[in-house]
């Protein structure tokens, strides 16, 4: 039986016109299980046993962010995070906000921000905005 996950990921590959390699669907499903960016660390450990090597890991990330289906969304700790590009429009990502206090950090899938106006000679091709802020289960400690 495919999970769902992988139904998911088998049909956004197709979408864009990527071979369904057992990697990539294996990475792509826990992103998009996972509903929030993960390391590469974070991806292996979520696939556990089953996982497929580090390099298979290194390589279908690469491809998956080479061909804009995942976005590199921050960096922590000299870490990137990943995620799905399926929800963030063409020019713009959603924005995450983490919190300083237990380094939590939220995609705000519902909050739009404006476009930077940029100046003469500047092309814009994508805003990715990461907010930094205390969270609400924070506050109330
Ligand atoms: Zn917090
Ligand atoms: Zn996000």
């Amino acid at each position: 039986m495919t999970s769902k996950p992988d139904q998911q990921a088998i049909a956004l590959l197709r979408e864009n016109r990527l071979r369904a390699t057992g990697g990539r669907v294996a990475v792509l499903a826990t992103l998009l299980e996972a509903g929030r960016p993960l390391t590469r660390q974070q991806i292996a450990d979520r696939l556990g046993g089953q996982a497929p090597d580090k390099a298979t890991i290194y390589r279908a990330l690469r491809r998956l962010v080479d061909s804009d289906l995942v976005h590199r969304a921050f960096v922590q700790q000299r870490q990137w995070y990943f995620e799905p590009a399926h929800r963030c429009g063409a020019t713009q990502c959603h924005p995450h906000f983490t919190c300083v206090q237990c380094r939590r950090t939220d995609c705000l899938h519902d909050v739009a921000a404006a476009l930077v106006t940029l100046p003469d000679g500047m092309t814009l091709l994508r805003q990715q905005i990461r907010i930094e802020g205390i969270c609400a289960s924070c506050c109330d400690n």
